[in-house]
């Protein structure tokens, strides 16, 4: 896992020092003497994590960090400060800049380098995201506004594992107010509640009597529920080498204690913030996913999707020798919907069809819309006896009844044409069996509509 890290402090000798370690993990190092040369070299340069200096001589390093973090394009860059002193107050004012860790000097070698690799995890993450986030933007699948939206959220849902409760009270009076606290003494539940709740950090006592959170934390991290959920562990001063097993099992974040509330608080935003950009960008690859294969009106397949997907349907029917019809099917008169009640009728009729459409076929069977009026329905493992009896049913089940329009106030009769065309065992073509329906469909348009067609076999 390779990175390349940004090192910047005014003072040459700090700078070699943190370059000489890094580089002796095989990290890619750059390096600024000044706040204003690291803001240049970021902008000319992809840079994975920033180590920042406190103090320096012209822009400061709270500054430099507000400045990355107001700009959309470094903005998802994790800073890094480093402080001369291990001042509380120094951590909250660079927490309030948006920093996302700390450093204090003389710089630890190993707080140095888990903090670094465990910042680089989540940046390659976040990455990637971002990246398909992006590709969908450009293909205007989405507008890229989401990212606004969370961040002026406040608040979060926090889970604290703590046996003791004299502790969990005490932590429970400094969060609460700022979030919804919900507390935890048992590994188990913890665990189970992962699975059924939503949480959006896990703030894990390391100190414990009646289970080992070390272990917690590791299973939190194997399971699907809680990979994702950040975890932010507690911990004391003296425990340096437990809280460095921690960061290595991929808890996100330590604090130490007696902690000091704002610092507590920062932090715990900074994770639910964290969580929440990239369950945002989840969804919306999950969205752009769905948008790009159905349709927006009826939420049924799109035609791209459904000649797709045709062509495997085919190609197993063929290979386990199995029949599959196609229904094709067009709204008789369609027009004169829209012409006498207006376009949202016509719509409001699109989408009932399409309901009564998926009501009346099997979960296996693929419902897609084919264009504007016209729908197709394949049917694997169908006959063309069986396929006939479908397609009577949802023609019957169109014409009986009519369909509510103007949000209830009118119905009108819809009826509807279909063309219905049956593949022995998979042999044809996807545009010939598309083909052979439409005829089907014509016909059955030109001998008076709302009925079934069944095309001419398949010529082998
Ligand atoms: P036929 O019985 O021969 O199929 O006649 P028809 O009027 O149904 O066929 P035609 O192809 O002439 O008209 C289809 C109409 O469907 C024209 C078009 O404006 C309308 N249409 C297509 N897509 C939509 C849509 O998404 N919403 C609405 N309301 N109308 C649509
Ligand atoms: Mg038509
Ligand atoms: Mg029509």
């Amino acid at each position: 896992m390779s990175a390349r890290i940004l090192v910047v402090d005014d003072i040459p000798a700090n700078v070699k020092l943190l370059e000489a370690r890094l580089m002796a993990e095989y990290f890619d190092v750059l390096c600024a003497h000044s706040g204003e040369e690291s803001l240049e070299i970021l902008d000319n340069n992809m840079v994975d994590i920033v180590l920042l200096d406190v103090m320096m001589p012209g822009m400061d390093g709270f500054e430099v960090c507000r400045r990355i973090k107001a700009n959309p394009q470094t903005m998802h860059i994790p800073v890094v400060m480093v402080t001369a002193l291990d001042q509380v107050s120094d951590r909250v004012d660079g927490l309030r800049a948006g920093a996302d860790d700390f450093l204090t000097k003389p710089v630890n070698d190993m707080a140095l380098i888990s903090r670094v690799k465990s910042l680089v995890r989540i940046k390659m993450m976040t990455d990637e995201l971002r990246s398909r986030a992006s590709t969908t933007e450009q293909m205007g699948l989405e507008d890229g506004s989401f990212l606004e939206q969370i961040q002026h959220r406040e608040g979060g849902r926090i889970l604290l594992v703590d046996d003791m409760r004299s502790s969990a009270e005490r932590i429970g009076k400094q969060v609460r107010g700022t979030f919804e606290l919900f507390v935890e003494s048992d590994s188990q539940a913890v665990l189970r509640r992962c699975a059924d709740e939503d949480f959006d950090c896990a703030l894990i006592n390391l100190n414990m009597n009646t289970f080992d959170p070390l272990r917690l934390c590791a299973q939190m991290r194997s399971l699907e529920s809680s990979r994702m959920l950040p975890i932010l562990a507690l911990a004391d001063e003296s425990e340096q080498a437990r809280i460095m097993r921690a960061l290595d099992l991929g808890v996100n974040d330590y604090i130490r204690q007696p902690v000091d509330r704002n610092e507590l608080t920062a932090r715990i935003q900074t994770q639910v913030l964290r969580k929440r950009y990239t369950d945002a960008l989840r969804n919306s690859i999950q969205h752009t996913m769905e948008m790009a294969i159905t349709d927006g009106l009826t939420k049924l397949y799109n035609r791209r999707y459904m000649t797709t997907h045709l062509n495997s349907l085919l190609a197993s029917a063929k290979e386990n020798d199995k029949p599959l019809s196609l229904l094709l099917m067009d709204i008789d008169f369609f027009k004169s919907v829209n012409d006498t009640h207006g376009h949202d009728a016509g719509d409001e009729v699109l989408q009932e069809f399409s309901h009564r459409l998926r009501k009346n076929t099997r979960g296996i069977d693929l419902v897609c819309r084919y264009g504007g009026e016209e729908f197709v329905v394949i049917m694997p493992d169908t006959d063309h006896s069986l396929a006939t009896v479908v397609a009577e049913r949802i023609r019957k089940k169109v014409a009986e009844k009519p369909f509510i329009i103007h949000k209830g106030r009118n119905m009108i009769d819809v009826t509807v044409s279909i063309g219905l065309a049956a593949s022995m065992n998979g042999t044809e073509s996807p545009d010939r069996l598309l083909k052979r329906a439409d005829e089907a469909l014509y016909r059955a348009k030109k001998d008076g509509r709302n009925r079934v067609v069944t095309a001419t076999e398949h010529a082998a």
